[in-house]
């Protein structure tokens, strides 16, 4: 039997278009009984990557979030809803500014709060995802400048607690190694469903400084590397160019090849996306293996700052694994000796203050593949 992946289209936000959508997705997989079970306790994973607006297109936004929880209580089951993000961000400014503390007040539901870890592999992970009964990913589909896109493998990254993450982000900052490490937390516990919010998406330097684009889909399944795959492919990429996608096939997490991939639900050729901007530093995913690791040296994206529009709000100087960003007399500055382009800060700061600046050898390359 085929892997399945189910793709509708869904026009916006709206709590009745979220959840007739979602109605349809669950019985194109065989109905939600199939994944939850009454009294089973199921854990929420949305992308919460900061504390910033559902507007701002950065975190899953609280209406899918709401509608799973709601279709999932109704059905008697307890659920809890938890992400971990950057090293520096107070999670309660999270679970605030991105609309999760009120689906906390109105549906009765517990936040996580990151305080029971469990170490595998001698890979911190939170607790909960191994004492619950089902584990629901609720990914925000998005670039990203180091995994080229954020989806379902790239999700469960939030399980490991934020100042881990940033001690991970600065041992394996480039990206094939980076999307091993990502590979391996995925492995530890993978998720029974993923549904992944494109209702708006983002494009370009993602996962936190893209451009918004109205893609208006969703998308479901319970593999994260078939859902990858057909995300990869919706925007033109092949799913074996993406390394953090083929890195799970190889190692047997899921399906990437798309003959052996059902999409039900809308049209396949009526779901893709024309012209969907790829991060700069995807550039290096086409590079010889062999030529990759001398290459990413020097021809990569740095971050720097604008000052006119930081706020001096210390997320990126508490988050940065090597204390390479000072704030001094109302300036925010980065030591670009001791920065080891991890890309933390261009992740996590709340108010897209941070960009990244091409390399000249980066800028030579983009020149020559045009
Ligand atoms: S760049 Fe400025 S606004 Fe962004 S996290 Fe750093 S201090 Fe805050
Ligand atoms: S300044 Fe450099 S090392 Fe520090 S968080 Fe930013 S990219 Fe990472």
């Amino acid at each position: 039997m085929k892997t399945q992946v189910a793709i509708l289209k869904c026009a916006d936000y709206s709590p009745i278009s979220v959840s007739q959508t979602l109605e349809r997705i669950f019985s194109l997989l065989g109905g939600i009984e199939k994944f939850i079970k009454p009294k089973a306790k199921v854990f929420l994973k949305p992308n919460l990557l900061s504390a910033t607006s559902p507007e701002e297109g950065v975190t899953t936004h609280p209406v899918i979030v709401k509608e799973v929880a709601k279709r999932i209580k109704d059905m008697g089951a307890k659920v809890v809803i938890g992400d971990s993000p950057g090293g520096g961000i107070s999670i309660e400014d999270v679970y605030a500014k991105t609309g999760m503390e009120k689906i906390s007040k109105e549906l009765g539901i517990a936040l996580i709060k990151f305080d029971k870890i469990r170490k595998v592999n001698n890979c911190p992970l939170i607790e909960i995802v191994f004492e619950c009964d089902c584990f629901v990913s609720l990914p925000k589909f998005k670039t990203h400048s180091l995994t080229v896109i954020t989806g379902g493998i790239k999700n469960s990254f939030g399980l490991v607690p934020g100042i881990y993450k940033t001690e991970l982000h600065w041992k394996f900052p480039r990206p094939r190694e980076f999307s091993k490490v990502l590979v391996d937390v995925f492995s530890l516990r993978k998720p029974d469903l993923i549904i992944i919010d494109g209702v708006v998406s983002m494009e370009g330097e993602g996962p936190a400084a893209g451009s918004l684009r109205n893609t208006g889909l969703l998308l479901a399944s319970t593999d994260a590397v078939a859902l990858d795959s057909i995300l990869a492919r919706i925007i033109g990429l092949n799913p074996g160019d993406v390394p953090i996608i083929s890195e799970a096939y190889r190692r047997n997490l899921g399906e990437m090849d798309l003959e052996k991939i059902e999409v039900m639900g809308e049209p396949w050729g009526s779901v893709f996306i024309e012209d969907f901007q790829l991060p700069h530093q995807t550039v290096l995913n086409i590079l010889p293996r062999g030529v990759l690791n001398f290459a990413t040296h020097f021809m990569n994206n740095y971050p720097e700052v604008n000052n006119r529009t930081c706020r001096k709000c210390g997320v990126c100087v508490k988050g940065c694994p090597v204390e390479a960003i000072t704030i001094e007399n109302g300036v925010t500055k980065i030591n670009h000796k001791l920065c080891v382009k991890c890309l933390c800060c261009f992740e996590f700061c709340p108010h897209k203050a941070i960009y990244l600046k091409k390399s000249l050898a980066l800028k030579i390359l983009d020149l020559v593949r045009r």
